[in-house]
């Protein structure tokens, strides 16, 4: 079928929407009418990474309305709204596990597919397609039941569709890999998309002393209306230093993978505190050897917050519908074909979670 995708062709050049052929469902996929998708930071480090001679549909926080259903697709109809996340194979032994996130064939299934495994074909030849099994920077998408979840046909796809991927990471490292209490001490290093959902978990988990480190006061300012007790304008002095003065943090997470924020951020635990790591950033990393072993420091990374989308999607639906997860407060939407104005606005953080809409 022909449908309508914004196709990123080098890190360069903005991307352009082109009428793509999309091959039909097999047996054991489903076709995805995309309404909404979100723009994640993972999607411009592909772009910057891919070479313009493989262009590639990009999007990975999908979405939309089921139009079609392969024959051997159990638990989802026709007209199902569902939400797009990343893709697992269901049978190695940590998607047994229930940690799908670390599924041996992970890379195969979402950096994308092209040539005759690609779904999608342009005029002028393949495209990357299957990008965490879906490709949502487009009008239609094949995905299959392991990486959508059905969700109430009454939440806004546009305030959801980053539940998929950034808003299930920054919560569900809270939730479950960090696991903060009532005395606990939680330091949150960038409150982007990811971080600012780690925000809104931590309150709604009753997380006992939230702080949020960033560099843009905007995002600290929503970040204090949305559950930070203590907000820190990282490069205006020392932010360790203030989260001592609070006796430290068992818990903090770094979402931007900077490795002078890794540090600070490591040196503002207390004894036996945890870091978690989630954003990507240069490696390899120096650290404090000494100070990790004299205090008892735990370094953890962490993909898509540990969590299982088919268990932790629906917790985070029923959190948004109880006022938990105010994602009205985050998310501005744009138009696809103002895809270019919404990256860049995510780039200069002007936005803290930009969400392209197809009509
Ligand atoms: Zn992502
Ligand atoms: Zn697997």
């Amino acid at each position: 079928m022909a449908i309508t995708a914004a196709v990123s062709a080098g890190a360069d050049d903005p991307l352009t929407l082109r009428q793509l052929r999309l091959r039909a469902p097999r047996p054991d996929e489903v076709l995805v009418r995309v309404l909404a998708s979100g723009i994640c930071h993972t999607d411009l480090t592909t772009r910057a990474a891919v070479p313009a001679e493989l262009p590639i549909v990009l999007g990975h926080e999908g979405a939309g309305v089921v139009e079609a259903v392969g024959a051997q697709v159990t638990g989802v109809a026709i007209g199902d709204l569902v939400l797009l996340t990343y893709q697992s194979c269901g049978t190695c032994a940590e998607c047994r596990r229930g940690f799908p996130g670390y599924c041996a064939q992970w890379a195969v299934l979402n950096a994308g597919r092209f040539g005759a495994d690609s779904p999608l074909t342009g005029e002028s030849g393949p495209v990357v397609g299957a990008y965490f099994g879906q490709s949502s920077f487009a009008s239609h998408v094949l995905a299959t039941a392991r990486n959508l979840v059905v969700v109430d046909p009454g939440v806004d796809p546009v305030l959801v569709a980053a539940f998929g991927c950034a808003v299930q990471t920054g919560a569900g490292v809270v939730a479950e890999v960090l696991a903060p209490g009532p005395d606990s001490v939680l330091a949150v290093f960038g409150v982007g998309g990811v971080g600012m959902s780690a925000v809104m978990a931590a309150r709604a988990l009753g997380v006992g002393t939230v702080v949020a480190v960033d560099l843009s006061p905007q995002r600290l300012a929503l970040a204090a209306e949305l559950g930070a007790d203590l907000t820190i304008a990282a490069g205006a002095g020392d932010a360790a230093a203030h989260i001592a003065e609070l006796g430290g943090a068992t818990h903090a997470l770094d979402t931007t993978g900077a490795a002078p924020v890794i540090a600070t951020a490591l040196q503002s635990l207390t004894a036996r505190g945890t870091l978690a790591l989630v954003g990507l950033g240069p490696s390899p990393l120096p650290i404090d050897v000494a100070a990790l072993i004299g205090r008892g420091k735990t370094l953890r990374g962490s993909i898509e917050g540990d969590v299982d989308p088919q268990v932790f999607l629906p917790r985070l639906i029923d959190w948004h519908r109880r006022g938990l997860l105010p994602m009205e407060r985050v998310v501005r939407s744009y138009p696809i074909d103002r895809i270019n104005e919404a990256i860049a606005d995510m780039a200069s953080g002007a936005v803290v979670k930009a969400v392209v809409t197809f009509p």
